[in-house]
């Protein structure tokens, strides 16, 4: 899709605030622990690069990304040195790709490591391969589930030793963004009986996505795989505070490109469903859902001059309309998230109102859509 620079309507990245929350989480890291960027879908729609960088000069140390082209991505980009992981699961014909970018790439079992040897032996890829071991202590997703099948795998790895490089193993935890500890401390104690049967532990140990960092340290761990607090947003939604405040980095503006005053009869968008029962003053702003702004939005509200103005009629594919307490100009400033004059609407609150979480509109948020950064002195950075 087109990236849309001659419209108004862009999502504008603050790197200050990106770096803010970093460093943060890297001034609580114990001795030795490093920090990790999770940068995939396109560092949830922030940008990959930019945010890259940005993590970068706050001290993380390496990349997490789902899939093997944004693996990719980073090394063509210049980010050639540090490691990059690969969180989902690479099909073994990719050992070419692999090796030559040099990814670190999750493995699951012991049928991957023998079509990636055999593979490996075909296409003549002499490195040996970066990897970390997925273990499922109760996420139901991917990875070795029990200690006897980490110690089946300990055993036939040690056979071919000379084809990969054992670099880390992880889990992911399933509830650590809940107040209820209940099947945390489960899968905890489920990774801790894998990890026992491990005769020698590489050299990362990671339990940690941001909701484990910032509610449950785990000390044998030395890794964190930080994504969502780094974008300045709460793991949990509102269900738990963080120990230290989270800055968003994300916002989203427009500008009224048309205002009038539409007459009583009327109605507003398609299906009719708003109607104007006296004179009202309706804006239009050119955004839509192939913005990523969905229909559910209809009835949610925008700040124009620091006031909330509500949607009014369904959001179409690339316009929406909203209701203004009187005429403003035309060119008008909007803020569909973000603070103006005072006054603040978060993804949080947006996601609330689409019954979904902001992950989910981050990443949602469409190419169409300029991505605009900037830095600022404002953030306040804190320390310990
Ligand atoms: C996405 C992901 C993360 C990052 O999670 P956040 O909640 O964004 O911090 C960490 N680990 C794995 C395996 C993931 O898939």
């Amino acid at each position: 899709m087109v990236v849309a620079r001659n419209r108004n309507g862009q999502i504008l990245i603050n790197e200050t605030a990106i770096e803010t929350n970093v460093h943060n989480a890297v001034t609580r890291l114990q001795p030795g622990t490093e920090l990790f960027a999770v940068v995939k879908a396109d560092a949830y729609g922030h940008g990959a690069i930019q945010v890259a960088q940005a993590a970068l000069r706050a001290g993380a140390t390496g990349f997490c990304v789902a899939v093997l082209d944004e693996a990719i991505q980073l090394r063509q980009a210049g980010f050639v040195s540090q490691p990059i992981l690969v969180l989902g699961l690479t099909d073994e014909t990719k050992v070419d790709l692999i090796a030559k970018y040099d990814i670190t790439v999750t493995v699951a079992d012991v049928t991957w490591l023998r079509a990636a040897a055999r593979l490996k032996h075909e296409l003549r890829v002499e490195k040996s391969l970066k990897f970390f071991l997925a273990l499922d202590s109760g996420m139901g997703r991917i990875g070795l589930q029990t200690p006897t099948e980490v110690r089946d795998f300990d055993v036939n790895l040690q056979q071919m030793q000379d084809e990969f490089d054992w670099q880390g193993l992880y889990t992911h935890f399933a509830t650590a963004d809940s107040p209820d500890e209940q099947y945390f401390n489960f899968q905890l104690q489920n990774f801790r009986a894998m990890l026992a049967v491990i005769e020698c532990l590489p050299r990362y140990v990671s339990v940690a996505n941001s909701a484990a960092d910032l509610w449950h340290p785990v000390p044998e761990a030395n890794l964190v795989r930080y994504g969502i607090a780094m974008y300045g947003l709460n793991p949990s939604g509102t269900a738990i505070k963080p120990p230290f405040s989270l800055q968003p980095a994300l916002s989203l503006t427009s500008e009224l490109v048309s205002v009038r005053q539409v007459v009583p009869g009327r109605s507003i968008g398609y299906g009719a469903t708003y109607s104007v029962i006296k004179p009202t003053w309706i804006g239009t702003i050119p955004l839509g859902y192939a913005d990523g702004l969905r229909r559910s939005l209809q009835g949610f509200s925008v700040l124009v001059n620091g006031e909330r103005c509500p949607i009014v009629g369904r959001v179409c594919m690339d316009q929406m309309m909203v209701k203004l307490p009187g005429s403003v100009p035309v060119h008008t400033p909007v803020t569909l998230i973000g603070t103006d004059h005072g006054e603040t609407i978060t993804l949080q609150e947006m996601a609330e109102q689409c019954q979904t979480i902001h992950y989910e509109l981050a990443c949602g948020f469409s190419q169409r859509l300029p991505r605009v950064y900037y830095q600022t002195n404002l953030a306040t950075k804190e320390s310990r």
